[in-house]
């Protein structure tokens, strides 16, 4: 899709008003842009670096429209949007990222069936559409598998590991509330992510291979570059350049990748969007996953190659960790420390992050582990 390049001082509207919503305004503001973001919660962390702010559900119509009525282009920080709602938006305003890439994505079923069309390697799933079909999951995918929900998860909410007969009963819970997946659960050697941005012409550019480890299925640090072997980058650009001929983006998104005890390399999940594991990119890279975003959407030339100025170690900062932060942060100026600005701090919940730009990954990883050890005991 071709579309207009906006001039500066014109209006981005974003869909979301949470951290990557406020990065994104940041990036833009930068550029000279003006933001109008919309967002439930009167509290959230855009609003404070917003132009305009309004305040309303994702899935109210009228301001909506407002919204459209009042930018030069939309974009969205999350992929929980209406399909149905984007769809209309997209036929009255300028959203290059259209509306596909959110009904291929919000669903984890047919995110799965698509990730599969278009020849990628996923982790055996079946669809589990009521509490009967667990003995399909049982039978052809076998124990350990994880179930997840089709709508809604993040930060592995919505999910379950279900290792015997006797956890069938957390997934009975799940499937109740609605439709699930079930997904082998791999032995994971490493989790990668490739970041990429899709700009005007279908230009491609790649952020480096990002190592990323999980604890509670959250976050808690990548490491870049990755510490694999240099093929694997490789693979995953092949597995991306496979993904695009299925899914249309314009933008920044991510693909996540599971590399198996054998070395397989499975794609998890995709999403439409800048991504928690591309946040080191602010500090760490020439351009930020936020910079190239904007320049995407507003439909500007993107950098060929995204530079990665030195190593970096990025670690999420939850509720549990701000109190030790705020006694440590102040010895600690080689922290780039981002607070995202929620109000109500709750233990898991992701209240910012930091990134050290370092020569010493080990070591510097040894160090974060010493300050904020047992954070998730
Ligand atoms: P979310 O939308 O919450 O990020 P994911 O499907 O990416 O959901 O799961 C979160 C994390 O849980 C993964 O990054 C991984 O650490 C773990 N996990 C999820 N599915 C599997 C699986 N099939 N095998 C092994 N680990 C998994
Ligand atoms: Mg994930």
């Amino acid at each position: 899709m071709n579309f207009n390049k906006l001039s500066f001082g014109s209006t981005i509207g974003i869909i979301g008003g949470g951290q990557l919503g406020k990065m994104m305004a940041q990036s833009a503001q930068k550029m000279g842009f003006k933001i109008i973001v919309l967002d439930p919660d009167e509290n959230c962390p855009c609003q404070h670096v917003a132009h305009q702010f309004i305040n309303a559900n994702y899935d109210d119509e009228q301001s909506l429209v407002q919204l459209g009525e009042l930018s030069d282009v939309i974009t969205y920080e999350f992929e929980n949007i209406s399909e149905n709602q984007l769809q209309t938006l997209v036929s009255q305003y300028n959203i290059p990222q259209g509306y596909q890439a959110i009904q291929l994505l919000q669903d984890r079923l047919i995110e799965k069936q698509t990730l599969q069309k278009a020849g990628t390697q996923v982790a055996p799933f079946v669809k589990l559409s009521d509490t009967d079909s667990l003995s399909q999951a049982v039978e052809n995918i076998g124990f350990p598998f994880m179930v997840k929900t089709r709508f809604g998860g993040y930060d592995g909410k919505g999910q379950a590991l279900i290792t015997n007969e006797a956890d069938l009963d957390n997934a009975k819970t799940l499937i109740n509330k609605q439709e699930c997946v079930a997904e082998k659960f791999l032995e994971l050697q490493k989790e990668v992510s490739l970041t990429v941005t899709i700009g005007n012409d279908n230009q491609i550019t790649y952020f480096p291979l990002q190592e990323n480890e999980h604890q509670n299925q959250i976050l808690f640090k990548t490491v870049v570059p990755a510490r694999v072997e240099p093929q694997i980058e490789q693979m995953a650009r092949k597995e991306v350049e496979k993904i695009i001929k299925h899914i249309h983006f314009v933008g920044t998104f991510t693909v996540e990748f599971f590399i198996d005890t054998s070395n397989q390399l499975y794609v998890n999940e995709i999403a439409p969007r800048p991504h928690n594991s591309g946040h080191y990119s602010i500090e760490a890279c020439d351009y930020s996953q936020f910079d190239t975003h904007i320049l995407a959407v507003t439909g500007h030339r993107l950098p060929e190659k995204i530079e990665l100025l030195k190593p970096s170690v990025m670690m999420n900062l939850l509720g549990r960790d701000l109190d030790l932060l705020e006694h440590k942060f102040d010895a600690h100026p080689e922290w780039h420390v981002h607070i995202y600005g929620k109000i109500s701090r709750k233990p898991d919940r992701k209240m910012g992050h930091l990134t050290m730009l370092t020569n010493h990954v080990e070591q510097t990883e040894q160090t974060l582990l010493n300050h904020f050890e047992g954070r998730h005991g």
